[in-house]
């Protein structure tokens, strides 16, 4: 293609396909009976249940998930929970606790503490570091069931110390997965509400009859909502846009192509809008990867997404070297980074636009999406320019502190006064000035 059609590529937000996905258009026309885009949807959805609550809520949940709920049935019962317990699969739930312990252990890890620091003539500064009282946190399941989002998001909620922890996910024929169940269970989430979309995003930022308003909302889901949450910001705080999932490999000659294959279509698979990159120095490597995809494709349950996927996004580039490809890695901040190069840690300062990195063959993403520790909600379409990862301080804020003494406001009131003066605020020159003559 040549450089200046590569970096092209690798700048696009994939954010705008999934707006304008014309797929999801067809499908609204089913539900709604007229052409309507998800934006418009979802417009629809927030402002009825922001006017009409649980009845708004019960209405698309009708709806668009086949589930009919009185609002007292949003909120999942003690039976429920056992009757999750009950079905649960042992080892599924070892395997469950293992990665809820490793998760916490590196979120612990991460918690920023307050401070204060002395100035002149006894006076003192800090900062205090506050956890929310309340957060939404949004688990998706309209099409899949993911216990490992819900560990992803509550852990850090809980490691933060958030007062109350309220998840939404959407009913599958009436019902939540029992792991997604027992996973909160387990890392302590009491309050989980049946429902899902845009109307779950708008009933938890704006409360309803039955579901209590949050500070902030955090997860990943599909367009709908991504978009409630886009329409939300500001009546409450959000963790994040993102769209769909990105695997982006930095790879030399001595990466194996069997890996390298496997890990672009671990992407693959997640969604036709998804999308998998290998950027290479080597022209021999990029051949066997190119054949080997082909190969693990053909075995995939999944094969006509992840196809989809590798049609439409998958990408094999042939850089010049490693910086160059690091350039091209940088400009498309993807949400998940391989180096699978012989010494990784060489190029992981050069790293500066990613969600996650992942360094050397022996730590595929995977292993980070269920259970090494770090989060797994992350940036994708180039947001990791500005975005990042999800963590502990995503559910804290900050509150600074000041304490003067007599003389050490003396000592500086001559300046105040005058910036006071200079913005004409009279009764803030005022405010320093009776002190001082005191
Ligand atoms: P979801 O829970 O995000 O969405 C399902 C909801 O969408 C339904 O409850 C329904 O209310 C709403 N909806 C569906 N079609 C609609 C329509 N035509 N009009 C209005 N509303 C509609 O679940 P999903 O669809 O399975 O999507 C999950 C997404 O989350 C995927 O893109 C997946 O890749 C992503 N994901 C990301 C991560 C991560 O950490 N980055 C983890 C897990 C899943």
């Amino acid at each position: 293609l040549g450089v200046e059609k590569v970096e092209k590529y690798l700048e696009k937000a994939p954010f705008d396909q999934v707006e304008l996905n014309p797929k999801i258009r067809e499908g609204n026309i089913k539900l709604f009976g007229r052409d309507m885009t998800a934006a418009e949807i979802v417009d629809m959805i927030v402002s009825d249940v922001r006017r009409d609550g649980d009845k708004a809520v019960m209405k698309y949940t009708k709806l668009i998930d086949r589930a009919e709920f009185t609002p007292d049935q949003f909120l999942v019962s003690e039976d429920e929970f056992a009757a999750a317990e009950a079905q649960a699969d042992p080892k599924v739930i070892e395997s469950l606790k293992k990665s809820i312990e490793n998760v916490r252990r590196y979120h612990e890890e991460q918690k920023p503490t307050s401070w204060m620091t002395y100035r002149e003539k006894g006076s003192l500064l800090g900062q205090s570091v506050i956890p929310l009282d309340r957060v939404g946190i949004y688990v998706p399941g309209g099409t899949a069931a993911y216990p490992s989002s819900v560990v992803m998001n509550a852990v850090p909620a809980a490691v933060a110390g958030v007062k109350e922890i309220i998840m939404m996910c959407p009913p599958r024929d009436g019902k939540i997965n029992p792991y997604v169940l027992l996973a909160a269970k387990y890392i302590g989430v009491k309050k989980i509400y049946k429902i899902g979309g845009a109307q779950a995003i708008a009933a938890v930022a704006f409360g309803t009859e039955t579901i209590p308003r949050v500070d902030k909302i955090t997860g990943p889901g599909n367009i709908f909502v991504t978009l409630a949450k886009k329409a939300v910001y500001g009546h409450v705080d959000i963790d994040m846009l993102a769209g769909p999932s990105e695997i982006l490999i930095v790879a030399d000659e001595k990466a194996d192509p069997v890996y390298t294959a496997a890990d672009m279509l671990s992407q693959a698979e997640h969604d036709p809008l998804a999308s998998s990159i290998v950027i290479t120095n080597s022209a021999e490597l990029a051949e066997k990867v190119a054949a080997e995809v082909e190969k693990q494709l053909a075995q995939l349950p999944r094969k006509e997404i992840a196809g989809a996927s590798i049609e439409r996004n998958g990408m094999i580039i042939i850089a010049e070297d490693m910086m160059q490809a690091m350039d091209f890695a940088n400009l498309s901040a993807p949400e998940h980074l391989e180096l699978l190069t012989e010494n990784p840690f060489e190029l992981l300062p050069y790293v500066r636009h990613a969600g996650a990195v992942f360094l050397g063959a022996y730590s595929p993403e995977p292993l980070g999406d269920y259970f090494a520790g770090p989060d797994h909600i992350l940036p994708t379409g180039g947001t990791a320019r500005y975005y990042s990862v999800l963590n502990v301080e995503t559910f804290m804020k900050r509150t600074s502190f000041i304490s003067y003494t007599q003389p050490a406001l003396s000592d500086v009131s001559e300046d105040i006064i005058r910036l006071a003066e200079t913005e004409g605020l009279q009764a803030h020159a005022n405010a320093i000035r009776l002190r001082r003559e005191k």
